[in-house]
């Protein structure tokens, strides 16, 4: 029996691209190592932005948050888009002029925050220490998701469609047919065969391809975050431009702080899903300085995940290497919020037209990439965009 499509790795784009595949009619089966949503998918802060200063990035971000809008209705608010706000906070001058320079730069594609003066951050979120800013940035329609609910509710909703997702069953490497193509996937003792084959098994794709004698320029790394509770007064979302840290309120007493990415080429076989207390006091002890309010708020728990990074920190979607092999990976750590590309790739694999013009983000812009080093770069996930960095 050859499948139309199998899919490797049940993270938020494998499962969102089998759903769509399925809903297009497709026989498809995903293969999961471990079970649905086992890795960073269900990890996340799920910050998903609402305003770019790329158009492509714009449009998948608001096709992000039109599923996830429209699975919250199907399933009574199970994956709520909760409107948080963002907000970007400088300490130096350059920072500032970053942030001033972006709000004119988004305005182009029609979604800009505004550029605030230390003492509009202070008027605004008298939480905050402003002694030290030099500007700040916000964004009043950005918001989370709980990337878990996310990724349970599209695990059923494409195995209702009709995607078989057979968890506990990892690929152990692409077959490619004498043709050249990608022609199905070894899985322990046997094999699927399929058409397509997408690989969306986030950092352990790269080792995935190795086994078939494919370089993928990724590079792992691993990000970090803890559940602080305790009074946290009215802190929006918030993001510091040069320390790379942010914070996400998730309830009443509760907030999200997010590390800076760590870890670079770690193994992702071997790396610790705690996250390390040294590292956890650090950002805290920066945090408290700039939100005083969280003197007595105390770490609840925490984990740690392992992402990908690119050599141009764009995402590495639709075809790659062989004919009939597609990935949806490299989201680095903005994958929920760009969940939708994977979207996109499934319409290529169905021949359709894509939703968003991905045709520069395509991942076979790397096709002849055969191992080079590469510098690790972190994308625009939380508005980290550097002055004059390539944007998505
Ligand atoms: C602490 C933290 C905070 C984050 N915050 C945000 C945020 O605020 N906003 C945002 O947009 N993103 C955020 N992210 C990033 C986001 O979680 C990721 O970009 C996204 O989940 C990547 O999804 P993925 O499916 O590519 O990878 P994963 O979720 O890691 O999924 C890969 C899947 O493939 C499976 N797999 C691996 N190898 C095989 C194999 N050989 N065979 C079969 N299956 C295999 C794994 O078991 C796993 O289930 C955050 C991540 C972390 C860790």
């Amino acid at each position: 029996m050859v499948r139309d499509a199998v899919v490797i790795g049940a993270g938020l784009p494998g499962l969102l691209a089998a759903w769509r595949l399925a809903q297009g009619g497709q026989d498809v089966v995903v293969l999961e190592r471990r079970t649905v949503a086992s890795e960073s998918s269900a990890l996340a802060a799920g910050h998903v932005p609402q305003e770019s200063t790329s158009p492509h990035n714009l449009a998948v971000l608001r096709r992000t948050r039109a599923i996830v809008d429209e699975l919250d209705r199907a399933t009574g608010g199970v994956v709520r888009f909760r409107e948080v706000g963002g907000l970007q906070l400088a300490v130096g001058s350059e920072g500032a002029e970053a942030l001033a320079a972006r709000a004119a730069q988004a305005a182009g594609p029609g979604a800009a925050g505004e550029f605030l003066t230390p003492d509009d951050v202070a008027l605004r979120w008298p939480d905050l220490f402003c002694g030290d800013l030099a500007g700040g940035y916000y964004t009043a329609g950005d918001g989370f998701v709980r990337s878990l609910n996310l990724a349970a509710v599209l695990g059923a909703v494409a195995r209702q469609a009709g995607a078989e997702i057979w968890e506990g069953c990892p690929a152990e490497r692409i077959r490619i047919a004498g043709s050249g193509r990608a022609a199905g996937v070894e899985i322990g003792d046997g094999s699927v065969a399929a058409r397509r084959v997408l690989v969306a098994a986030g950092a352990w794709s790269a080792p995935l391809l190795a086994r078939s004698g494919i370089a993928l320029p990724t590079k792992s790394f691993i990000l970090q975050a803890v559940i602080l509770v305790g009074n946290r007064g009215r802190l929006p979302f918030m993001s510091e431009l040069e320390a790379g840290h942010y914070v996400m309120p998730r309830a009443p007493g509760a907030l999200l702080l997010g590390l800076p990415p760590t870890d670079i080429d770690v193994d992702v076989e071997g790396f610790s899903r705690n996250p390390d207390p040294e590292a956890v006091d650090r950002w805290l002890r920066l945090l408290r300085r700039r939100a005083p309010i969280l003197e007595n708020a105390a770490v609840a728990g925490g984990w740690a995940g392992a992402l990908t990074a690119t050599p141009d920190a764009w995402p590495l979607v639709g075809r790659f290497g062989p004919e009939g092999l597609y990935v949806a990976t490299g989201f680095g750590g903005g994958g929920v919020q760009r969940v939708a590309a994977a979207e996109a790739v499934a319409q290529l694999m169905m021949d359709e037209q894509p939703f968003y013009d991905i045709g520069a983000q395509e991942a076979s812009r790397f096709d002849g990439y055969g191992g080079e080093p590469f510098e690790f770069r972190e994308g625009p996930f939380y508005y980290g965009e550097a002055p004059g960095a390539q944007l998505w």
